[in-house]
């Protein structure tokens, strides 16, 4: 630990030094225990696939199996490895947008086109869910944003809604205009979030439910990575839910866009 004493009481400019070499250590202390936990949730995750996969290969080497018995472990250990594969993208992903090298390149572009062509990438995953996924943007609007990375945020959004729905639901892309600002929302009639778990959602590694996130394949990386996207680029995202009606992410982004 960074253990620091520095008994100066005095207002003076040592006094004041004093303080904030008291408050750097603090700060270093609180870094080192977040990297700590950081560390141990995500060796955990990688475990639990890793677990599967060695206990799946045993049996599967089993002489006594039929075919079909080994190619449905087969199968699991093929998704496991999958799973594993998302976490290390993730991750890589993580720590690049971290590294100062990681920028942006703005440009300006039609949001009406680029909605739709989002809208046209991810439509056959509603549609076999049996969910209807509709786009609202009306007028042709300009804006200055990264295209990739927001495809990026909107690909990770449109997901979630696709997990946390179920069949016969409408999700909604909603593009609006007000003075200075372009909103876009992302509106699902899912299972929704519940209000104590609303302010951690964008925390790395926070899941809702560690089993049903388990069941979806997810990781509580994904909203992270989202709000560093938008944040990245200006904007701010935020999300209303309530448990069993749905959830709406929006986000804005302001200026002369
Ligand atoms: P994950 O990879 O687990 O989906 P995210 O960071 O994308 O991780 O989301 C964090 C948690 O927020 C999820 O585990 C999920 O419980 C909740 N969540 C995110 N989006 C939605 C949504 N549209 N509807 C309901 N719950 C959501």
């Amino acid at each position: 630990n960074f253990s620091v004493t520095v008994p100066v009481r005095s207002h003076d400019e040592l006094g004041e030094l004093a303080q904030s070499i008291q408050s750097l250590a603090n700060e270093l202390n609180y870094l080192k225990k977040e990297r700590n936990e950081f560390l141990a949730s995500i060796s955990h995750e990688l475990r639990t696939p890793l677990t599967y996969i060695k206990g799946y290969a045993d049996i599967a080497r089993r002489k006594d199996l039929d075919e079909f018995e080994r190619s449905s472990y087969v199968a699991i250990i093929h998704d496991e490895s999958q799973r594993l594969n998302r976490l290390l993208d993730e991750l890589f992903y993580m720590a690049k947008m971290d590294l100062p090298t990681f920028t942006v390149s703005k440009e300006t572009v039609r949001l009406t086109t680029l909605l739709q062509s989002i809208h046209e990438k991810v439509l056959p995953a509603f549609t076999n869910k049996r969910m209807q996924l509709h786009l609202e943007c009306t007028e042709d609007l300009l804006m200055n944003l990264d295209p990739a990375r927001f495809e990026q945020i909107m690909l990770n959004l449109l997901d979630n809604a696709l997990k946390y729905s179920n069949e016969n639901t409408v999700t909604t892309i909603k593009a609006n205009r007000a003075p200075g600002t372009i909103s876009i929302s992302i509106i699902d009639q899912g299972m929704g979030i519940p209000d104590e778990d609303i302010p951690h959602i964008f925390d790395r590694l926070y899941r809702v439910e560690k089993s049903r996130a388990r069941d979806t394949g997810g990781f509580g990386l994904g909203l992270s990575i989202v709000k560093q996207l938008v944040e990245i680029q200006g904007g701010t995202i935020s999300v209303t839910s309530s448990l069993d009606q749905g959830t709406c992410f929006t986000i804005i982004f302001k200026g002369d866009n």
